[in-house]
């Protein structure tokens, strides 16, 4: 039974992983994830799948992203990369990572020492500042 509880793990996160590097660029919320897994295992629970999220969060071998509305994205790509939110539709798309010269600076002047940075820019996106809303 110990075995079999184990396998049973094992298969729960890898499809949680699954699913979120199947997402793309589309950086879903833990509901989001929710509904993937479900089509392909209807018995899993929202929290099993929560906690799996956050572990390869902690992990590593994915990217949780935080926007201002508080709801935890998930990312297939894990560590720095910047990110700019639609406004409008609320697409989310990764921008490439730029160094942040000026803030660091300010930081390293204040006796911090600088890691990273995670930049989330926000406005309207292409289609969206095209369009009649
Ligand atoms: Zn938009
Ligand atoms: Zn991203």
């Amino acid at each position: 039974m110990e075995a079999e509880a184990r396998r049973r793990k094992t298969r729960q996160l890898a499809l949680v992983l699954d699913a979120v590097l199947a997402s793309g660029t589309e950086h879903p919320s833990a509901d989001g994830i929710f509904a993937r897994v479900r089509a392909v295992l209807p018995t899993i629970s929202l929290g099993t799948v929560y906690r799996n999220l956050h572990r390869l969060a902690d992990e590593g071998r994915i990217g949780v992203l935080h926007l201002a509305d508080r709801l935890a994205r998930f990312d297939p790509t894990p560590g720095g990369h910047d990110h700019f939110v639609c406004e409008g539709c609320g697409r989310i798309e990764d921008l490439p990572t730029a160094p942040l010269d000026v803030e660091a600076n300010a930081a390293r002047r204040a006796g911090h020492h600088v890691t990273g940075h995670a930049l989330v820019l926000y406005g309207r996106c292409r289609a969206c500042a095209a369009g009649a809303t």
